[in-house]
């Protein structure tokens, strides 16, 4: 079967979602990326001490994937956890958020959107010039490869032909 991503995000982002979208697509052309609706943040979620949103409730308590499927929530609210007082995204199992509270240029929180997806599918971080590289700075986000590395690619290739091996 084929692996297959929803997209979510924060009402006000209609239009960069498909963006975002056509970019996840251009990267990841072996994933079924589909948009389903809208989902507005939790308020409980809020974090008034860090002046974040938990990310880590965000992922918990948002709607569990179909089989085979992963799920990515855009929310354009600032995220963080216990360890990091603000974080681009994050990702736990099946599901991801990213947050573009930090960024403005709409192919930055592609490259960042994308780079949730790469974690999705089992990628770790890349020390290439790579979408899989770690990024803590907008400046590090801009300046950094829009896709993945040739290493990244063949991981990801291999990932895909095992997965079609046992099923
Ligand atoms: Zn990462
Ligand atoms: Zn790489």
């Amino acid at each position: 079967m084929n692996q297959s991503l929803g997209l979510y995000y924060q009402p006000g982002l209609d239009e960069q979602i498909q963006k975002i979208k056509k970019q996840i697509e251009t990267v990841f052309p072996q994933l079924a990326v589909a948009i389903l609706g809208p989902l507005a943040i939790f308020p409980e979620a809020w974090d008034t001490a860090a002046k974040h949103y938990d990310v880590r409730y965000l992922i918990a308590r948002s709607p569990v994937p179909e089989r085979n499927a992963y799920s990515l929530w855009v929310v354009t609210s600032e995220i963080g956890d216990v360890w990091h007082s603000f974080l681009f995204g994050a990702v736990d199992g099946a599901k991801a958020v990213v947050s573009t509270a930090r960024l403005e240029d709409i192919e930055d929180i592609g490259k960042e959107a994308c780079h949730e997806v790469g974690h999705l599918l089992g990628l770790g971080h890349c020390p290439e010039n790579c979408l899989m590289g770690t990024s803590w700075t907008v400046h590090s986000v801009s300046r950094k490869s829009g896709d993945l590395c040739r290493e990244c690619r063949e991981k990801l290739a291999g990932e895909f032909q095992h997965d079609k091996s046992i099923q």
